[in-house]
């Protein structure tokens, strides 16, 4: 294997180039380590930053050996990818994190659950549609109905409430897991090392859009000290039950009655941890580097309260994107803005986020309110 000047795996590959991995590509670089990229898509966000970018299909076996055979470490930034490709890859030496056993956990919403279950980690009822045509949904009613495997950001989540609601029911095999009724939905960032070190970051909360992406984040959570506790605690459960290298984000329910629930994990830096950038001594995607070439963790300890905004496409503009409302939103304290370097906009697509950070929380939630719908991302 060939090392590098801390005698660490230096050929690091990533399946996937967006976002995320620019994100992560941004801290590698103050390391000194090397990042490759493997994507379709040749105007993907890391692919103008990354030591080499290589055209191939995250999800087609051969595309992915060719490319991972020749690194010392692969990591993903999205869980859709040919798993068996990266069992190989393992038996040939490269080192996978997250492992494929874990993404072969992860990528199925059914397996998932059943983990939780299995491992004694709280999280809502659920049963197994396996053909939803024949199955029987009233009788289930309310409850969410969710798509095993290929769902994103909401898409193959489905609330049915009603008789009407069936109607929209998935047809590929899917759960139905009981609806609860939350107060909050929180997120926990948790990063663990081949050591086995574990840290883990203060819990935020989030806010959804009605397109179920992440529309506002708080740190810290508006939460009690209990709860705090829990939910890290749970966090930490979640990662060393996984026996997991890498960072996971936890997402939970919180409900009124104190509570917390697992709603579902990512395996990889996350939407609710991009104001750890600004915010935290250690950033999640340094962590992230961190923990996959085994150095020490570092600190998740927040410097400054943070709200994070996802600047998001805006509704009915397809095409090269152009950007308003940055220079004015920008003017105020503690405006951090990043843009993702993506070409084209189309309705709610993520094009980059903006972070506020400050000393108090009242000004940061302020400031937050006045950037909404500040920064639209239109075409010309
Ligand atoms: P995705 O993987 O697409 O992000 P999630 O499983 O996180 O999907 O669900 C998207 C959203 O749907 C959640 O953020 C939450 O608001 C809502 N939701 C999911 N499961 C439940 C549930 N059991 N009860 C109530 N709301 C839910």
């Amino acid at each position: 294997m060939e090392k590098n000047r801390f005698g660490k795996a230096h050929r690091l590959g990533i399946l996937g180039g967006g976002q995320l991995g620019r994100m992560f590509i941004q801290e590698a670089i103050n390391y000194g380590i090397d990042v490759y990229i493997m994507e379709n898509d040749v105007a993907a966000p890391s692919a103008e930053i990354c030591t080499a970018f290589t055209k191939g299909d995250i999800t087609n076996f051969d595309d992915v050996m060719a490319f991972g055979a020749s690194m010392d470490v692969v990591t993903v930034e999205i869980e859709n990818v040919n798993i068996e490709a990266l069992y190989e890859l393992e038996k040939k030496g490269v080192e996978v994190y997250p492992q494929p056993r874990v993404l072969e956990i992860i990528k199925d919403k059914g397996i998932q659950k059943q983990f939780y279950v299995d491992h004694q980690i709280p999280t809502s009822p659920f049963t197994f549609i396996d053909e939803p045509q024949s199955a029987d949904l009233h009788s289930k009613l309310p409850f969410v109905m969710k798509l095993r495997t290929g769902g994103y950001d909401g898409r193959g989540v489905q609330v049915m409430r009603s008789e009407d609601d069936l109607q929209k029911s998935f047809e590929a095999p899917s759960i139905a897991e009981e609806f609860v009724p939350f107060e909050k939905e929180l997120s926990v960032i948790v990063a663990r090392n081949k050591s086995g070190e574990v840290a883990v970051y203060p819990t935020v909360e989030c806010e959804f859009n009605d397109a179920n992406l992440v529309a506002y984040l708080f740190s810290p959570a508006d939460v009690s000290k209990d709860v705090e506790r829990r939910a890290k605690e749970i966090a930490m459960d979640v990662i060393n039950k996984l026996d997991m290298v890498g960072i996971l984000a936890v997402e939970l329910f919180l409900k009124s009655d104190g509570e917390i629930l697992v709603n579902e994990i990512a395996p990889r830096p996350h939407n609710s941890g991009h104001h750890t950038i600004e915010c935290n001594i250690t950033s999640q995607f340094e962590q992230h580097l961190r923990s996959i070439l085994d150095f020490p963790l570092g600190s998740t300890d927040m410097t400054r309260n943070g709200a994070m905004l996802n600047i998001l496409g805006s509704n009915g503009h397809k095409g090269p994107a152009i950007y308003q409302g940055i220079e004015e939103s920008i003017k105020l304290p503690g405006v951090h803005i990043h843009l993702y370097g993506k070409e084209n906009t189309k309705p709610n697509r993520k094009m980059g986020h903006v972070t506020v950070a400050g000393a108090e929380m009242t000004d940061v939630k302020r400031i937050a309110a006045k950037l909404k719908d500040r920064i639209q991302v239109i075409t010309g």
